[in-house]
């Protein structure tokens, strides 16, 4: 009896669980809604991707033992419900449990290093989501592409961390060849990313004022982590597939791609699932800034060589704006730089409106300048020549 009476009934789980069991629930991972038990966990980590080497991810889910100390020895309830902040959010039926094997990471830590030796056991069984965003987007979703009829849906996964002139030509380039884009705007996953909020907005600004809206269907994938150029790219697959996608378009530079050339023909890790998906997978050259073809270019078509090159580098852009400097315009546009830089450096200036009054000739009217006014302002002064 007091074995029955101590049954674990809920547990408590963080805002990034939430996110991923959310994308669990609808599908995304080939799972049937399901966070699969042991067996299933090996067979999918074997089946589902071509090299063990890189997929070094399950979909196993242990609770976290910060957030509900140790529940090894205990006993689960059929109905677990989870719970995040106070707030019951959801439920796992048919509840089982089984050992956590310490040898692999599961996407619920994707970037963390396991140190802690104290691990909760893993948990399978049907989620159930009680308000999941990730359902209504999808809902949304499929409701455009009936609308649209669209028939060459293609998906990216955009790190616009932050978005530069190069995502813009990879965006660009996507949407001419497709009639629906999907955009997954992810996470950072660098120690100097910038925040999701202030990357969402200038994302949002880009897309209203520089995208055609009707092609394009952003899903903002907050608080996930798991898709990065170091990660398994099986995942961004699967999910670009549960989507609707039938093309997926990756950057040669993802890390876990492992793209490799045989006779001539290129290979990825990706390659298995991508057919077996049905999902073609388009890998897309790196662009660079030429200073001899004095243009973006990709490295496959310009014959300049890399010290010819500029590189589009995220870390190098993200660390000037730390720094408080403005990116140069080929690098990134200025109304970007500007909502960034006022974003990292708030009341930076004791009197902008000075600056501001000193600097730009006004027709009289005063108007009341931010310091993201400033910024784009000074930016087209910036780039004004100069000639006697
Ligand atoms: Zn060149």
């Amino acid at each position: 009896m007091e074995l029955i009476k101590n049954k674990i009934k809920e547990i408590n789980i963080s805002e990034k669980e939430l996110s991923i069991l959310s994308l669990i629930e609808i599908n995304s991972f080939n799972t049937n809604g399901f966070l699969p038990n042991k067996e299933e966990v090996f067979k999918a980590f074997n089946t589902n991707t071509i090299s063990e080497n890189i997929s070094t991810c399950t979909l196993a889910f242990s609770p976290s033992f910060e957030l509900n100390s140790n529940l090894n020895n205990c006993v689960f309830d059929k109905e677990v419900s989870l719970k995040l902040n106070d707030k019951i959010v959801g439920k796992i039926t048919k509840t089982c449990t089984f050992e956590n094997d310490k040898a692999y990471t599961s996407i619920f830590n994707a970037n963390t290093c396991k140190l802690s030796k104290e691990l909760n056991p893993c948990l399978s069984g049907k989620i159930e989501i009680f308000d999941n965003e990730f359902k209504k987007v999808k809902l949304a979703l499929n409701k455009k592409i009936a609308k649209d009829n669209a028939k060459k849906i293609t998906a990216l996964l955009l790190n616009a961390d932050p978005i530069t002139r190069a995502h813009e030509r990879m965006l660009r380039w996507t949407i001419d060849k497709a009639d629906l884009v999907i955009i997954f705007v992810v996470e950072g996953y660098d120690s100097n990313s910038l925040n999701y909020e202030a990357k969402r907005e200038c994302f949002e600004y880009y897309a209203k004022n520089f995208l055609p809206l009707e092609r394009i269907f952003p899903v903002y994938l907050k608080n996930i982590d798991l898709f990065s150029p170091y990660l398994d790219p099986n995942y961004e697959c699967l999910l670009a597939s549960s989507f609707g996608a039938n093309k997926l378009v990756i950057g040669q530079n993802h890390q876990g791609l492992g793209l490799f050339y045989d006779n001539n023909l290129a290979h990825t890790a990706i390659d298995e699932l991508s057919r077996k998906s049905g999902l073609e997978l388009i890998v897309l050259p790196e662009f660079v800034f030429c200073n001899k073809c004095n243009v973006m270019v990709s490295t496959k078509s310009c014959p300049h060589g890399a010290h010819h090159h500029i590189k589009y580098r995220s870390s190098m852009i993200r660390e000037m704006l730390h720094s408080g400097l403005i990116p140069p315009t080929v690098l990134v546009r200025k109304e970007i730089s500007a909502k960034l830089l006022a974003h990292l450096h708030p009341n930076r200036f004791k009197n902008v409106q000075m600056i501001y009054d000193g600097l730009f000739p006004s027709n009289g009217i005063i108007e009341k300048r931010s310091d993201e006014d400033l910024y784009k302002e000074l930016i087209t002064l910036y780039q004004t020549s100069y000639m006697i």
